[in-house]
């Protein structure tokens, strides 16, 4: 295997060859450095590792360098190299542009020049670069393909497993692709039982479920104890931080997933207000270092499983899995977030997966290359949607009921739609219908004021209208408010009595559910937050209460 390339670039030939020196210095175990003195000759020697099939892993680039800038070759460095990550080298007076490059060329750091000492100043950024490179870039399982067709809903469903769960995996398309077509005939019946997912061991699954997936692709869905002290249900920001906390703290910690780690924040084209990352960080990314950080504390993760109930058996608390199997532990975090709100109009149910989603969807993107599409919903969630679309798509439609958009909208997004030209936005507008024989076509909109009614044909609609809690599992065990959220802490407490059946001699910690040893963190819970630092907060604050807790059983 050829070792992947830093490629730095520098017209000074001073600093360039410094830079070389303390690269090699550092990183030439696992890289290649490769240095071009500018922008035009660093181009052709990218277009030529691309030829010879060589992976680059990191740009660390001069922004000032004559005849061609240092963003203006990132620019279009990335159309060859998307997933390189993208480090300017600056003098103090350049910082603004460094600024400007983050939004321009999605530029991970700046690096102000002198570096020195590298040893702090440029090894620890640079390591934290390609540690995130190397773990989207390298094949997790390398070679699966999957054959089905686009418009599907079990097709859908399969590559939006593995995409999320991060799994690398390479779509035939049946219907647009004559040599997919021969690879199928091998398999009796294959266009009654699409997709069909080929393994590199040679092996086949003909419509799998996501547990059957999950087991193929080596990722952990049987716990390896019967007793943890922490069990963790939902995988979202709030119960992936509570793992991170509880392993790295020493409780014997377990989270359980039922579709892939990262929850409503994993289906995140890109989140701008985490702190810490001023470029954004999609969500992928987060739920990978997220999960990555909470095995490295030791925490299990199980994956496509899903807590069906729970039981209290003083002193222990107990949840039974989809597949029958049953885990105890003293204390239980819910963290199971929300779960979409369903469309109600007619013909949506029947084109799901075919033109019509929940969510971003991100793996379809690349279906609708030049399409109109539509979003639907007024949140920050559909702005994300629609600009992320807006990329790809010919144009996007956005389908608002109410009469403003900024209402539900933070001002960076309805600022950046304003500025986006293939972005429209109908305001006090909803949808009667969709309709399309084998996949969406478009839909009928009406106008709440006018009462008018019309067609907007559409390839796609991503629906994004909110969200209720997920928390049907406890209904008969913990107290929640009419909507489904949990009540935690002082609201558990009646008239400042403690609720029915509490047993410990002490009020309610703060994010306890009213079970003692029971706690709720996240969009489920009633009165949170409802952002992503917000979930991550509650689930590292919980830890310290159940440490508290854990002294007392
Ligand atoms: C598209 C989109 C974009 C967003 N963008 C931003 C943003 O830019 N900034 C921001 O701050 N916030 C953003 N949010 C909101 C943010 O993602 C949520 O507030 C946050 O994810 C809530 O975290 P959570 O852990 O409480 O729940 P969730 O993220 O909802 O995760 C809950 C997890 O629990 C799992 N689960 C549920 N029930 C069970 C069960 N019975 N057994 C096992 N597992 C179960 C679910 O599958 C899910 O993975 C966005 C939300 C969406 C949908």
């Amino acid at each position: 295997m050829t070792k992947p390339v830093l490629l730095t670039v520098d017209d000074d030939p001073e600093v360039l060859n410094a830079i070389e020196r303390d690269l090699r210095h550092h990183f030439r175990a696992d890289y290649r450095v490769v240095k071009a003195p500018s922008g035009a000759q660093a181009l052709e020697t990218v277009q030529q590792l691309k030829t010879r099939g060589s992976q680059i892993a990191l740009f660390l680039v001069d922004e000032r360098m004559p005849g061609m800038s240092g963003t203006q070759f990132l620019l279009e460095a990335i159309k060859i190299y998307p997933d390189a990550r993208r480090v300017l080298l600056t003098a103090y007076a350049d910082t603004e542009t460094a600024i400007a490059a983050i939004n321009k060329v999605g530029l991970d750091h700046y690096l102000l020049k002198p570096w020195e000492p590298p040893s702090t100043r440029l090894y620890p950024v640079l390591e934290d670069l390609l540690s995130e490179w190397f773990a989207r870039a390298r094949p997790a399982f390398d070679g699966i393909r999957v054959a089905g067709t686009v418009h599907s809903p079990s097709s859908f469903a399969v590559k939006d497993f593995l995409a999320s769960n991060q799994v690398p995996y390479e779509w035939l398309d049946m219907d647009n692709d004559a040599t997919v077509r021969d690879l199928l005939s091998g398999v009796a019946g294959f266009a009654a039982r699409l997709p069909l997912v080929f393994f590199p061991d040679g092996t086949t699954l003909v419509q799998p479920t996501s547990r059957e997936l999950a087991d193929k692709v080596g990722l952990q869905t049987r716990a390896k104890k019967p007793f943890y002290d922490l069990v963790v249900i939902g995988g979202g920001p709030a119960g992936l931080a509570a793992s991170v906390y509880g392993a790295s703290e020493g409780l014997r910690t377990i989270l359980i997933e039922r579709t892939a780690p990262g929850g409503q924040a994993g289906t995140s084209s890109r989140i701008e207000n985490y702190l810490g990352f001023p470029g954004g960080v999609t969500g992928a990314d987060l739920a990978l270092r997220a999960v990555t950080q909470a095995r490295r504390f030791g925490a299990e993760i199980l994956t496509a499983q899903e807590v069906v109930s729970i039981k209290r058996e003083d002193p222990y608390r107990k949840v039974m899995l989809s597949d029958g199997t049953e885990l105890s532990a003293y204390a239980l975090l819910i963290s199971p977030g929300m779960e979409v709100r369903r469309l109600e109009a007619e013909g949506v149910d029947a084109l799901l997966g075919a033109g019509v989603y929940y969510g971003a969807a991100l793996t379809e993107a690349a279906t609708y290359r030049g399409k109109d599409v539509i979003v639907v919903g007024g949140a920050n969630s559909a702005g994300q949607g629609a600009m992320f679309f807006s990329r790809h798509a010919r144009k996007v439609t956005m389908l608002i009921r109410g009469p403003d958009i900024a209402s539900g909208m933070s001002r960076y997004l309805v600022d950046r739609i304003a500025d986006t030209p293939n972005v429209e936005v109908l305001l006090n507008t909803r949808i009667v219908s969709a309709r399309g024989q084998e996949r969406l076509e478009g839909v009928t909109l009406a106008n709440s004021v006018t009462g008018e009614q019309r067609d907007l044909a559409a390839a796609a609609m991503f629906i994004f209208i909110g969200a209720a809690p997920r928390t049907s599992m406890v209904a008969d065990l913990v107290m929640r408010d009419p909507q489904g959220f949990v009540l935690t802490g002082r609201d558990v407490m009646v008239e400042g009595k403690r609720p029915a059946g509490w047993t410990a001699p002490r009020d309610p910690f703060p994010f306890e559910t009213s079970v003692p040893g029971i706690f709720c963190a996240g969009d489920a819970r009633f009165g949170s937050g409802k952002r992503v630092a917000a979930a991550v907060g509650e689930g590292s604050a919980t830890v310290s209460m159940i440490h508290q807790y854990l002294q007392t059983v």
